[in-house]
Protein backbone atom coordinates (compact mmCIF):
# COMPACT_ATOMS: atom_id res chain seq x y z
CA UNK A 1 0.00 0.00 0.00
CA UNK A 2 1.45 3.42 -0.79
CA UNK A 3 1.45 6.07 1.71
CA UNK A 4 0.36 9.54 0.88
CA UNK A 5 3.35 11.88 0.42
CA UNK A 6 3.03 14.27 3.42
CA UNK A 7 5.01 16.78 0.61
CA UNK A 8 3.48 16.65 -3.05
CA UNK A 9 4.70 19.94 -3.81
CA UNK A 10 7.65 18.67 -5.60
CA UNK A 11 6.05 16.15 -7.87
CA UNK A 12 3.48 19.04 -9.52
CA UNK A 13 6.17 20.86 -11.28
CA UNK A 14 9.77 19.26 -12.69
CA UNK A 15 12.17 20.02 -9.63
CA UNK A 16 16.26 18.91 -10.34
CA UNK A 17 18.63 18.49 -8.03
CA UNK A 18 22.04 19.75 -9.36
CA UNK A 19 20.63 21.75 -12.36
CA UNK A 20 23.41 23.91 -13.91
CA UNK A 21 22.49 27.27 -14.24
CA UNK A 22 24.66 28.81 -17.14
CA UNK A 23 22.81 27.15 -19.87
CA UNK A 24 19.49 29.05 -18.22
CA UNK A 25 21.32 32.86 -18.65
CA UNK A 26 22.44 34.91 -21.22
CA UNK A 27 26.10 35.69 -19.82
CA UNK A 28 26.38 31.60 -19.40
CA UNK A 29 27.67 31.55 -15.88
CA UNK A 30 26.81 30.33 -12.46
CA UNK A 31 27.37 26.92 -11.09
CA UNK A 32 24.15 24.41 -10.24
CA UNK A 33 20.92 25.08 -8.78
CA UNK A 34 20.84 22.50 -5.69
CA UNK A 35 17.48 22.53 -6.67
CA UNK A 36 15.11 23.45 -9.47
CA UNK A 37 11.65 24.03 -10.52
CA UNK A 38 10.33 25.39 -13.75
CA UNK A 39 6.53 26.34 -12.32
CA UNK A 40 3.86 25.95 -15.94
CA UNK A 41 1.36 26.99 -13.26
CA UNK A 42 0.51 29.37 -10.55
CA UNK A 43 -0.46 26.83 -8.13
CA UNK A 44 2.81 25.14 -8.66
CA UNK A 45 4.81 28.24 -8.07
CA UNK A 46 2.42 28.32 -4.72
CA UNK A 47 3.26 24.93 -3.51
CA UNK A 48 7.16 24.96 -4.38
CA UNK A 49 7.64 28.32 -2.07
CA UNK A 50 6.39 26.72 1.10
CA UNK A 51 8.68 23.22 0.22
CA UNK A 52 11.44 25.51 0.63
CA UNK A 53 10.70 27.38 3.27
CA UNK A 54 10.21 24.06 5.20
CA UNK A 55 13.75 23.26 4.49
CA UNK A 56 15.17 26.48 5.47
CA UNK A 57 16.13 26.92 1.81
CA UNK A 58 16.72 30.57 0.16
CA UNK A 59 14.17 30.90 -3.81
CA UNK A 60 15.62 32.68 -6.52
CA UNK A 61 13.00 33.72 -8.99
CA UNK A 62 14.51 33.17 -12.76
CA UNK A 63 12.94 34.36 -15.75
CA UNK A 64 14.65 34.50 -19.01
CA UNK A 65 17.98 34.71 -17.44
CA UNK A 66 18.89 37.73 -19.34
CA UNK A 67 19.72 39.86 -16.43
CA UNK A 68 21.40 37.71 -13.90
CA UNK A 69 24.91 36.77 -12.47
CA UNK A 70 24.62 33.33 -10.68
CA UNK A 71 27.74 32.69 -8.78
CA UNK A 72 30.53 30.30 -9.69
CA UNK A 73 29.72 28.63 -6.88
CA UNK A 74 25.98 27.90 -7.97
CA UNK A 75 22.95 28.60 -6.03
CA UNK A 76 21.84 26.98 -3.28
CA UNK A 77 18.32 27.30 -2.76
CA UNK A 78 15.41 26.56 -4.66
CA UNK A 79 15.73 28.39 -8.56
CA UNK A 80 12.31 28.69 -9.70
CA UNK A 81 11.84 29.10 -13.16
CA UNK A 82 8.58 30.48 -14.25
CA UNK A 83 7.35 29.10 -17.38
CA UNK A 84 3.64 30.59 -17.42
CA UNK A 85 2.14 30.73 -20.68
CA UNK A 86 -0.56 32.24 -22.12
CA UNK A 87 -1.05 35.45 -24.05
CA UNK A 88 -5.08 37.25 -24.33
CA UNK A 89 -6.30 40.15 -25.97
CA UNK A 90 -9.54 41.86 -25.64
CA UNK A 91 -10.99 45.01 -27.05
CA UNK A 92 -10.96 47.63 -24.43
CA UNK A 93 -13.14 51.10 -25.70
CA UNK A 94 -10.98 52.43 -28.49
CA UNK A 95 -7.48 50.39 -27.11
CA UNK A 96 -6.84 46.29 -26.51
CA UNK A 97 -6.05 45.01 -23.85
CA UNK A 98 -3.30 42.28 -23.88
CA UNK A 99 -2.61 39.75 -20.77
CA UNK A 100 0.54 37.91 -20.96
CA UNK A 101 1.48 35.41 -18.76
CA UNK A 102 5.01 36.07 -16.90
CA UNK A 103 6.71 33.33 -18.62
CA UNK A 104 6.03 34.55 -22.03
CA UNK A 105 8.96 35.62 -24.36
CA UNK A 106 8.66 39.81 -24.12
CA UNK A 107 9.90 39.88 -27.82
CA UNK A 108 7.50 37.31 -28.85
CA UNK A 109 4.56 39.41 -27.67
CA UNK A 110 5.90 42.65 -29.39
CA UNK A 111 6.85 41.02 -32.23
CA UNK A 112 2.86 39.79 -32.38
CA UNK A 113 1.56 43.55 -31.33
CA UNK A 114 3.41 44.94 -34.59
CA UNK A 115 2.55 42.75 -36.92
CA UNK A 116 -1.35 43.20 -35.77
CA UNK A 117 -0.18 47.04 -35.52
CA UNK A 118 -0.89 47.44 -31.74
CA UNK A 119 1.33 50.56 -31.27
CA UNK A 120 3.13 51.17 -27.97
CA UNK A 121 5.76 48.40 -27.65
CA UNK A 122 7.77 48.77 -30.85
CA UNK A 123 10.65 50.94 -29.77
CA UNK A 124 10.69 47.28 -26.88
CA UNK A 125 11.79 45.49 -30.09
CA UNK A 126 14.91 42.89 -29.26
CA UNK A 127 14.75 43.25 -25.41
CA UNK A 128 15.76 39.57 -24.12
CA UNK A 129 14.03 38.09 -20.92
CA UNK A 130 10.24 37.23 -20.31
CA UNK A 131 7.40 39.51 -20.01
CA UNK A 132 7.20 38.98 -16.28
CA UNK A 133 10.60 41.35 -15.92
CA UNK A 134 9.38 43.88 -17.61
CA UNK A 135 7.32 45.58 -15.30
CA UNK A 136 10.43 44.86 -12.05
CA UNK A 137 12.92 47.48 -14.06
CA UNK A 138 10.39 49.55 -16.13
CA UNK A 139 12.28 48.26 -18.99
CA UNK A 140 12.67 51.59 -21.68
CA UNK A 141 14.26 52.39 -24.71
CA UNK A 142 14.19 54.99 -27.33
CA UNK A 143 11.85 56.60 -25.48
CA UNK A 144 8.89 54.27 -24.53
CA UNK A 145 8.82 52.93 -21.45
CA UNK A 146 6.56 49.44 -20.06
CA UNK A 147 4.81 52.30 -17.45
CA UNK A 148 3.50 53.73 -20.88
CA UNK A 149 1.18 51.22 -21.84
CA UNK A 150 1.20 48.77 -18.71
CA UNK A 151 -2.65 48.41 -16.98
CA UNK A 152 -1.30 45.85 -14.23
CA UNK A 153 0.60 43.75 -13.03
CA UNK A 154 -0.71 40.60 -11.33
CA UNK A 155 1.45 38.35 -8.63
CA UNK A 156 2.18 35.95 -5.75
CA UNK A 157 2.92 36.77 -2.69
CA UNK A 158 5.46 35.13 -1.36
CA UNK A 159 4.97 35.70 2.53
CA UNK A 160 0.80 34.73 2.18
CA UNK A 161 0.77 33.00 -1.39
CA UNK A 162 -2.00 35.25 -1.97
CA UNK A 163 -2.30 36.82 -5.42
CA UNK A 164 -1.91 40.27 -5.54
CA UNK A 165 -3.24 42.62 -8.32
CA UNK A 166 -1.11 45.91 -8.70
CA UNK A 167 -2.79 48.86 -10.62
CA UNK A 168 -0.04 50.88 -12.42
CA UNK A 169 -0.34 53.96 -10.50
CA UNK A 170 0.84 51.28 -7.37
CA UNK A 171 3.79 49.60 -8.93
CA UNK A 172 6.18 52.83 -8.17
CA UNK A 173 7.53 53.13 -11.57
CA UNK A 174 10.35 55.50 -12.43
CA UNK A 175 13.50 54.84 -14.59
CA UNK A 176 14.41 51.71 -14.22
CA UNK A 177 12.88 51.19 -11.27
CA UNK A 178 9.59 49.86 -9.85
CA UNK A 179 8.68 48.65 -6.11
CA UNK A 180 9.35 45.13 -7.52
CA UNK A 181 13.09 46.12 -7.60
CA UNK A 182 12.50 48.65 -4.92
CA UNK A 183 10.74 48.06 -1.00
CA UNK A 184 9.14 45.21 -2.50
CA UNK A 185 11.98 43.31 -3.92
CA UNK A 186 11.83 39.70 -3.87
CA UNK A 187 8.88 39.82 -1.97
CA UNK A 188 6.21 39.20 -4.97
CA UNK A 189 6.59 36.36 -8.51
CA UNK A 190 4.93 38.26 -11.08
CA UNK A 191 2.34 35.64 -12.82
CA UNK A 192 0.63 38.23 -15.43
CA UNK A 193 0.87 41.26 -16.59
CA UNK A 194 -1.49 43.92 -18.62
CA UNK A 195 -0.38 46.17 -21.12
CA UNK A 196 -3.35 48.29 -23.04
CA UNK A 197 -2.46 49.01 -26.94
CA UNK A 198 -3.53 51.22 -29.50
CA UNK A 199 -5.12 49.34 -32.45
CA UNK A 200 -3.43 51.05 -36.10
CA UNK A 201 -1.68 53.09 -33.63
CA UNK A 202 0.89 55.31 -34.63
CA UNK A 203 4.70 54.31 -33.84
CA UNK A 204 6.59 56.38 -31.44
CA UNK A 205 9.91 58.16 -32.52
CA UNK A 206 11.29 60.42 -30.32
CA UNK A 207 15.12 59.41 -30.05
CA UNK A 208 17.17 61.16 -33.03
CA UNK A 209 19.16 57.97 -33.02
CA UNK A 210 16.13 55.95 -34.14
CA UNK A 211 14.40 59.11 -36.15
CA UNK A 212 17.94 59.48 -38.87
CA UNK A 213 17.27 55.55 -38.91
CA UNK A 214 14.25 55.85 -40.22
CA UNK A 215 14.83 58.05 -42.52
CA UNK A 216 16.57 55.61 -45.23
CA UNK A 217 13.29 53.85 -44.92
CA UNK A 218 11.14 56.45 -45.14
CA UNK A 219 8.41 56.55 -42.67
CA UNK A 220 6.17 59.43 -43.00
CA UNK A 221 5.29 61.82 -40.62
CA UNK A 222 1.86 60.18 -39.01
CA UNK A 223 1.84 57.14 -40.53
CA UNK A 224 0.18 54.60 -38.78
CA UNK A 225 -0.54 50.62 -38.19
CA UNK A 226 1.12 47.27 -38.85
CA UNK A 227 3.63 48.79 -42.04
CA UNK A 228 4.68 51.64 -39.95
CA UNK A 229 5.14 49.93 -36.97
CA UNK A 230 6.83 47.22 -38.39
CA UNK A 231 9.70 49.31 -40.13
CA UNK A 232 10.26 51.26 -36.38
CA UNK A 233 10.80 47.44 -34.66
CA UNK A 234 13.38 47.02 -37.84
CA UNK A 235 14.87 50.11 -37.01
CA UNK A 236 15.20 49.23 -33.69
CA UNK A 237 16.62 45.56 -33.79
CA UNK A 238 19.27 46.76 -36.39
CA UNK A 239 20.37 49.45 -33.91
CA UNK A 240 20.59 47.05 -31.38
CA UNK A 241 21.88 44.31 -33.60
CA UNK A 242 24.91 46.89 -34.23
CA UNK A 243 25.45 46.76 -30.55
CA UNK A 244 25.12 43.37 -29.81
CA UNK A 245 22.40 43.82 -27.88
CA UNK A 246 19.90 41.29 -29.14
CA UNK A 247 20.91 38.28 -28.35
CA UNK A 248 21.98 35.83 -30.90
CA UNK A 249 24.41 32.54 -30.43
CA UNK A 250 26.17 33.72 -33.57
CA UNK A 251 27.12 37.05 -32.39
CA UNK A 252 29.99 36.26 -29.31
CA UNK A 253 29.23 39.87 -28.10
CA UNK A 254 26.06 39.28 -27.23
CA UNK A 255 27.05 36.73 -24.81
CA UNK A 256 26.08 39.32 -22.05
CA UNK A 257 23.46 40.39 -19.78
CA UNK A 258 22.78 43.29 -21.48
CA UNK A 259 24.08 46.94 -19.76
CA UNK A 260 25.73 46.00 -17.22
CA UNK A 261 25.56 49.66 -15.49
CA UNK A 262 22.40 51.99 -15.27
CA UNK A 263 22.88 55.19 -17.36
CA UNK A 264 23.41 57.39 -14.26
CA UNK A 265 21.21 60.62 -13.61
CA UNK A 266 23.05 63.58 -12.16
CA UNK A 267 21.54 66.35 -10.76
CA UNK A 268 22.87 70.46 -12.30
CA UNK A 269 25.29 70.11 -9.01
CA UNK A 270 27.02 66.76 -9.51
CA UNK A 271 27.33 67.38 -13.37
CA UNK A 272 29.24 70.73 -12.77
CA UNK A 273 30.76 68.82 -10.46
CA UNK A 274 31.93 66.41 -13.26
CA UNK A 275 32.84 69.48 -15.33
CA UNK A 276 35.22 70.08 -13.22
CA UNK A 277 37.32 66.91 -13.23
CA UNK A 278 37.38 67.43 -17.14
CA UNK A 279 39.46 69.42 -19.18
CA UNK A 280 37.48 73.06 -19.94
CA UNK A 281 35.85 72.71 -23.24
CA UNK A 282 34.84 68.94 -22.85
CA UNK A 283 31.72 68.25 -24.24
CA UNK A 284 29.95 65.68 -21.89
CA UNK A 285 26.64 64.28 -23.49
CA UNK A 286 23.62 65.15 -21.05
CA UNK A 287 20.23 64.63 -22.10
CA UNK A 288 17.54 66.01 -19.89
CA UNK A 289 16.08 63.70 -17.03
CA UNK A 290 13.11 64.55 -14.25
CA UNK A 291 15.40 65.23 -11.64
CA UNK A 292 18.63 66.65 -13.59
CA UNK A 293 20.16 64.86 -16.56
CA UNK A 294 21.39 61.77 -17.74
CA UNK A 295 25.13 60.47 -18.70
CA UNK A 296 25.57 58.07 -20.91
CA UNK A 297 27.45 55.16 -18.60
CA UNK A 298 29.31 54.30 -21.82
CA UNK A 299 30.91 57.88 -22.53
CA UNK A 300 32.64 57.91 -18.90
CA UNK A 301 33.48 54.09 -18.71
CA UNK A 302 35.31 54.84 -22.10
CA UNK A 303 36.77 57.97 -20.89
CA UNK A 304 37.63 56.40 -17.45
CA UNK A 305 40.31 54.32 -19.42
CA UNK A 306 37.83 51.06 -20.05
CA UNK A 307 38.13 50.54 -23.75
CA UNK A 308 35.65 48.15 -25.55
CA UNK A 309 37.42 44.79 -26.21
CA UNK A 310 39.15 45.34 -23.02
CA UNK A 311 39.51 42.19 -21.12
CA UNK A 312 40.13 40.57 -17.71
CA UNK A 313 40.55 36.96 -18.14
CA UNK A 314 38.14 35.47 -19.76
CA UNK A 315 35.45 38.70 -19.07
CA UNK A 316 35.93 41.50 -21.52
CA UNK A 317 34.25 44.71 -22.24
CA UNK A 318 32.02 44.25 -25.59
CA UNK A 319 33.77 45.15 -28.60
CA UNK A 320 30.42 47.37 -29.55
CA UNK A 321 29.42 48.30 -26.50
CA UNK A 322 31.50 49.22 -23.84
CA UNK A 323 28.40 48.92 -21.39
CA UNK A 324 27.86 45.40 -21.81
CA UNK A 325 30.32 43.30 -20.17
CA UNK A 326 30.47 39.84 -22.44
CA UNK A 327 31.41 36.33 -21.26
CA UNK A 328 34.45 34.81 -23.65
CA UNK A 329 35.42 31.52 -21.43
CA UNK A 330 35.27 33.17 -17.83
CA UNK A 331 33.68 32.55 -14.62
CA UNK A 332 31.35 34.89 -12.82
CA UNK A 333 34.24 35.86 -10.36
CA UNK A 334 36.09 37.03 -13.16
CA UNK A 335 33.39 38.86 -14.43
CA UNK A 336 32.47 40.65 -11.78
CA UNK A 337 36.17 41.67 -11.38
CA UNK A 338 35.96 43.33 -14.17
CA UNK A 339 32.54 45.06 -13.30
CA UNK A 340 34.28 45.96 -9.81
CA UNK A 341 36.92 47.82 -11.65
CA UNK A 342 34.90 49.89 -13.95
CA UNK A 343 33.20 50.79 -11.08
CA UNK A 344 36.13 51.74 -8.90
CA UNK A 345 37.60 53.54 -11.82
CA UNK A 346 34.58 55.57 -13.03
CA UNK A 347 34.19 56.48 -9.14
CA UNK A 348 37.80 57.49 -8.89
CA UNK A 349 38.32 59.18 -12.42
CA UNK A 350 34.80 61.47 -12.69
CA UNK A 351 33.22 60.92 -8.81
CA UNK A 352 30.04 59.05 -10.53
CA UNK A 353 28.87 55.98 -9.22
CA UNK A 354 27.77 53.48 -11.28
CA UNK A 355 25.28 51.29 -10.13
CA UNK A 356 24.77 47.53 -11.58
CA UNK A 357 21.95 47.06 -13.66
CA UNK A 358 21.47 43.34 -13.28
CA UNK A 359 20.75 41.17 -9.87
CA UNK A 360 24.20 39.69 -8.74
CA UNK A 361 23.98 36.52 -6.73
CA UNK A 362 25.86 35.12 -4.20
CA UNK A 363 25.15 31.25 -3.30
CA UNK A 364 22.62 32.14 -0.92
CA UNK A 365 21.03 35.69 -2.57
CA UNK A 366 21.29 38.47 -3.87
CA UNK A 367 24.29 40.52 -3.41
CA UNK A 368 23.50 44.30 -1.96
CA UNK A 369 23.62 46.48 -4.91
CA UNK A 370 26.62 48.22 -6.04
CA UNK A 371 28.60 45.71 -3.70
CA UNK A 372 30.86 44.42 -6.73
CA UNK A 373 33.96 43.39 -4.74
CA UNK A 374 31.96 42.41 -1.59
CA UNK A 375 30.43 39.28 -2.36
CA UNK A 376 31.89 35.89 -2.18
CA UNK A 377 31.53 35.55 -5.97
CA UNK A 378 33.64 38.60 -6.28
CA UNK A 379 36.44 37.75 -3.83
P1 LIG B 1 22.05 55.24 -25.72
O1 LIG B 1 20.97 55.30 -26.75
O2 LIG B 1 23.47 55.42 -26.10
O3 LIG B 1 21.69 56.21 -24.55
C1 LIG B 1 22.53 56.36 -23.45
C2 LIG B 1 21.84 57.31 -22.47
O4 LIG B 1 21.50 58.52 -23.14
C3 LIG B 1 20.56 56.77 -21.90
O5 LIG B 1 20.46 57.22 -20.57
C4 LIG B 1 19.51 57.39 -22.75
O6 LIG B 1 18.34 57.61 -22.03
C5 LIG B 1 20.11 58.73 -23.08
N1 LIG B 1 19.63 59.22 -24.36
C6 LIG B 1 20.15 58.96 -25.58
N2 LIG B 1 19.45 59.59 -26.53
C7 LIG B 1 18.48 60.28 -25.89
C8 LIG B 1 17.46 61.15 -26.31
N3 LIG B 1 17.29 61.46 -27.61
N4 LIG B 1 16.64 61.68 -25.38
C9 LIG B 1 16.79 61.38 -24.08
N5 LIG B 1 17.75 60.58 -23.62
C10 LIG B 1 18.60 60.04 -24.50
O7 LIG B 1 21.91 53.86 -24.92
P2 LIG B 1 22.12 52.36 -25.37
O8 LIG B 1 22.86 51.71 -24.29
O9 LIG B 1 22.60 52.23 -26.78
O10 LIG B 1 20.64 51.81 -25.31
C11 LIG B 1 19.67 52.13 -26.30
C12 LIG B 1 18.33 52.26 -25.61
O11 LIG B 1 18.02 51.02 -24.96
C13 LIG B 1 18.33 53.34 -24.54
O12 LIG B 1 17.09 53.97 -24.56
C14 LIG B 1 18.54 52.55 -23.26
O13 LIG B 1 18.01 53.17 -22.11
C15 LIG B 1 17.78 51.28 -23.60
N6 LIG B 1 18.17 50.15 -22.76
C16 LIG B 1 17.30 49.77 -21.77
C17 LIG B 1 17.61 48.74 -20.93
C18 LIG B 1 16.62 48.35 -19.89
O14 LIG B 1 15.47 48.72 -19.91
N7 LIG B 1 17.02 47.63 -18.89
C19 LIG B 1 18.81 48.05 -21.08
C20 LIG B 1 19.67 48.46 -22.10
C21 LIG B 1 19.35 49.52 -22.92
P3 LIG B 1 17.26 56.45 -21.79
O15 LIG B 1 17.94 55.38 -21.01
O16 LIG B 1 16.20 57.16 -21.04
O17 LIG B 1 16.82 55.96 -23.13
Amino acid sequence: MSTPSPDPAPVTCFLGEGVPLAPHTTLGLGGPARYWASCARVDQVRACLPWARRRGLPVQVLGGGSNVVFADEGFEGLVLHVALRGVERVADGTGVRLTAAAGETWDAVVEACVADGLAGVECLSGIPGQVGATPIQNVGAYGQEVSQVLVEVQALDRHTLREVTFPAVDCGFGYRHSRFRGEDRDRYVITRVALRLEPQGRPAVRYAELRSRLEDSALDAGERGAPALRRVRQAVLALRREKSMVVDPADPNSRSAGSFFLNPRLSRGELEALRGRLPAGTGIPTFEAPDGVKVPAAWLIERAGFPRGLRLGGAAISDRHALALVNRGATARQLLALAARIQEGVQARFGVRLEPEPVILGPRGPLASGALGAGPACQ
